[in-house]
């Protein structure tokens, strides 16, 4: 089997990151499911595939439901054929001082990031096996290594490390790798609600991170589509449960 005929699920695609490396991924051949909450939001992603000639479906499903995430598998394997790579991109902030975070800010981002990548890889997992082929990419972050207001998602990406290790050493048998990418500053929605949140403007914001990022800018999008291309690549078969900081530069 080749890229030519294998199928790709990207979970969060409607945008950023996400939709960056759906688009890639189609780019590089695979068949690649669009998930993302509202299947609507996947659209655009699914557009912008088959414009370019590539082939792609948008399915919606909520990653931390594990009904919504049975059912999607279950779409893409009809619909698309069955997935053995599997990009568990999803992700939300809530973000708060530990005094103020509550109860639910916590539950839901280790919701999403945790448990989400669970389900995914869970339902992915058995076509992996059967397939005797298979690539895992977990979204980590830098701040995984600790980010002030960010008690539960460092948490979330830390625990997403140890999720990658974990299945690396379980499924390596099996023709499958797991490998965590960890980004550093990447301009999307979501660093753009950062700004907001902290009162800035977000071309001030990004400009402040660029000027700490050794390579002197802030990342985009394609920065971590083309690190998660070289991962899931057939090539890529001996890097497994490695964690890759994509951050323009080394992190303390
Ligand atoms: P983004 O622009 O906010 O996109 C996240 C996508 O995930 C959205 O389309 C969102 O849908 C979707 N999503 C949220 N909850 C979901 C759920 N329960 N089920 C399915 N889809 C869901 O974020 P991003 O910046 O591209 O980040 C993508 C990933 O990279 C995340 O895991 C993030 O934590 C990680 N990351 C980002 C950065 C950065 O600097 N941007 C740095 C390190 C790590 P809605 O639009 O409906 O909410």
């Amino acid at each position: 089997m080749t890229e030519q005929n294998r199928v790709a699920i990207v979970t969060g695609a409607a945008r950023g990151i996400g939709a960056a490396t759906a688009i890639r991924l189609a780019a590089d051949g695979y068949a690649v499911a669009v998930i993302d909450l509202e299947e609507a939001a996947g659209k655009d992603t699914v557009e912008k595939i088959t414009a370019a000639g590539g082939k792609a479906l948008a399915v919606g499903a909520d990653v931390s439901n594990g009904e919504q995430v049975a059912a999607a598998v279950d779409r893409v394997v009809a619909e698309l054929g069955a997935p053995t790579i599997l990009v568990n991109n999803a992700g939300v902030l809530r973000d708060n001082l530990l005094f103020k975070m509550s109860e639910s800010d916590w539950d839901t981002v280790m919701n999403v990031h945790l448990k989400g990548a669970f389900l995914m890889s869970k339902a992915c997992q058995k076509h992996m096996v059967d397939a005797g082929y298979g690539r895992i990419v977990n979204l980590s972050s830098s701040s995984a290594l600790g980010n002030r207001g960010q008690a539960n998602y460092s948490a979330a990406k830390a625990g997403l490390q140890g999720f990658t290790k974990t299945l690396a050493k379980e499924l390596g048998k099996f023709g499958i790798t797991a490998n965590a990418v960890a980004p550093g500053f990447i301009a999307t929605d979501m660093t753009a609600a950062t700004a907001e949140r902290v009162g800035m403007g977000f071309e001030e914001f990004k400009a402040a991170a660029a000027s700490m990022i050794p390579v002197n800018r802030v990342g985009v999008p394609d920065d971590i589509a083309h690190t998660v291309s070289f991962l899931v690549s057939e090539g890529a078969g001996f890097v497994s449960g490695q964690v890759v900081y994509v951050a323009g530069g080394p992190l303390d």
